[in-house]
């Protein structure tokens, strides 16, 4: 069946600003790319269509890395959240395989706060409440980006875009080729959740009782009650929950949910939607109705059933949707399963990343969240094919959907915005295409800010 159209009138866009490096996306990763570049002398423009900065990490109430962050500028800002009191330390989660050291939780509000502090410090401008429609192409070269705002239309030039949409939409839009999920006819994809927040809840009840709790496998509890307040993580609850289920008729969508907590608040991650095509609006907001739902069923669940929830109430609840995977870039090179699995060493190396691994399976089911051994993530990966000067960093780059399953984690989004701003200083300052741009200049600068590069330069995940 044909969709209708209709035509819209070609119109002239005023020019707003020229930039060295436009960001498109301040979320997650999004505003490292742009302390990067900026702190190396580029004029950089960061643009974002919601109002604060952090993306899944703030406003998503994600607020824990599922690694550790090993250097450079995520370092730097989480021992800054750390000092404002709004992250605890570093803890170790136990898994199937064995422990993953992860960083911990930052409070968002704290967050959002300090990363826009240290862009504004190292002179980014950021545009808030600003959407980007489109990149600008010029024979295969992008030269700015068209964004839409309560004042229209405008445009803003560009050397070197990055694009940390998490859906790779500058680079879709500039037609760089992609694979949506696995890649194959089912493009089948990790499912959305939507976190939210309990408070009120005994943390010290719920902690004593867990500790002897068979049906929460996977847990992080600290053993001091002040530890509690960033440093409490269960994940489990299966049997439990199908039995709250099966005896009163209210049907979740998750075989297990993770507890984890940030400033004595308790986030909750414990809904799903699968098959969910987030780019279709109609299906997007469906997925929202769907995810309130169960997050009224989750907190009677908690309240009804967990020894600590008996006087918590819901605190709140994201105002955005948590997507965990859509396009992936085709890049210079794609990081495999084998390779996220420690397997590969790579010359072109910009991160050493020892995130857990953590799939929700697309099917629906159980979450499979191991630790593994550390990997690489090569300079290729962020290197679209068939446009120039674009970086993609952050969920989208070029993994497949097993390696995406270790890459989509902060500490991995993090140290390729980190690397993305550096390489676009670099290709800007010496006149290169950021596809000539040495790489061993960027591995140095990456090293002078304290990123580890090799796997075997981590020793403790
Ligand atoms: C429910 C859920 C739970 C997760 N749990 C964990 C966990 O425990 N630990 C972990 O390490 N990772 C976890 N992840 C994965 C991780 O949080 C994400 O993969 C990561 O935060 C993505 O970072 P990003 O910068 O690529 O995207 P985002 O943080 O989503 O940032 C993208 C930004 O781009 C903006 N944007 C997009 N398009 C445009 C546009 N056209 N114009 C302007 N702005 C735009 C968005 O508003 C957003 O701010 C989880 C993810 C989800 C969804």
């Amino acid at each position: 069946m044909n969709t209708p159209h209709i035509q819209e009138a070609a119109r002239d866009i005023p020019v707003l600003m020229q930039a060295d490096v436009v960001v498109v996306g301040g979320g997650t990763t999004g505003p490292i790319a742009a302390i990067a570049a900026a702190r190396r002398g580029c004029k950089v423009v960061l643009i974002e269509r919601f109002g604060s900065l952090g993306g899944v990490l703030t406003l998503g109430l994600n607020t824990k890395p599922s690694g550790s962050l090993l250097g450079g500028i995520p370092l730097e800002i989480w021992n800054l959240a750390r000092s404002a009191g709004g992250a605890g330390a570093d803890y170790m989660a136990t898994t199937k395989t064995g422990g993953v050291k992860i960083a911990s939780p930052a409070d968002p509000e704290i967050m959002k706060m300090l990363l826009t502090r240290l862009c504004v410090e190292a002179g980014v401008q950021i545009l808030f409440e600003t959407f980007v429609s489109s990149p600008y192409v010029e024979n295969g070269t992008i030269t700015g980006v068209v964004i839409e705002s309560k004042a229209g239309r405008q445009f803003v030039g560009t050397q070197v875009l990055i694009d940390c949409s998490a859906d790779a939409d500058m680079a879709a839009k500039a037609h760089a080729p992609f694979v949506m999920g696995s890649g194959d006819a089912q493009a089948t994809m990790q499912p959305v959740s939507m976190y939210f927040v309990m408070k009120n809840v005994d943390l010290v009840r719920l902690a004593d009782w867990a500790r002897t709790c068979d049906d929460v496998p996977a847990r992080a509890i600290p053993h001091d009650e002040a530890g509690l307040a960033y440093g409490l993580w269960l994940t489990g609850f299966n049997g439990m929950l199908r039995r709250f289920q099966e005896e009163t008729g209210v049907k979740l969508q998750r075989d297990n949910i993770t507890l984890k907590t940030t400033d004595g608040q308790m986030y909750v991650n414990a809904t799903r939607v699968l098959g969910v095509d987030v780019f279709s609006p109609k299906q997007f907001t469906d997925a929202i109705l769907e995810c309130y739902r169960q997050i009224e069923g989750v907190c009677r669940f908690l309240k009804e059933r967990v020894p600590g929830f008996e006087q918590a109430r819901l605190g709140q609840v994201s105002p955005i949707l948590g997507v965990r995977e859509t396009r992936h870039i085709l890049g210079e090179y794609t990081l495999t399963g084998p390779d996220s699995r420690g397997e590969t060493r790579f010359e072109d190396s910009i991160a050493a990343d020892s995130s857990a691994l953590d799939i929700h399976d697309p099917k629906g089911g159980d979450v499979d969240f191991q630790s593994m051994p550390p990997y690489e993530i090569p300079y290729r990966c962020l290197l679209p094919q068939g446009v120039e000067q674009i970086l993609v960093a952050g969920r989208c780059i070029s993994a497949d959907h097993e390696a995406h399953a270790r890459s989509r984690n902060m500490p991995a989004c993090m140290a390729t915005g980190q690397a993305a701003g550096v390489a676009a200083a670099i290709a800007v300052q010496d006149g290169v295409t950021v596809r000539q741009v040495p790489v061993a200049k960027v591995q140095a600068a990456l090293r002078a800010i304290g990123m580890p590069l090799r796997a075997s330069e981590i020793t403790e995940a």
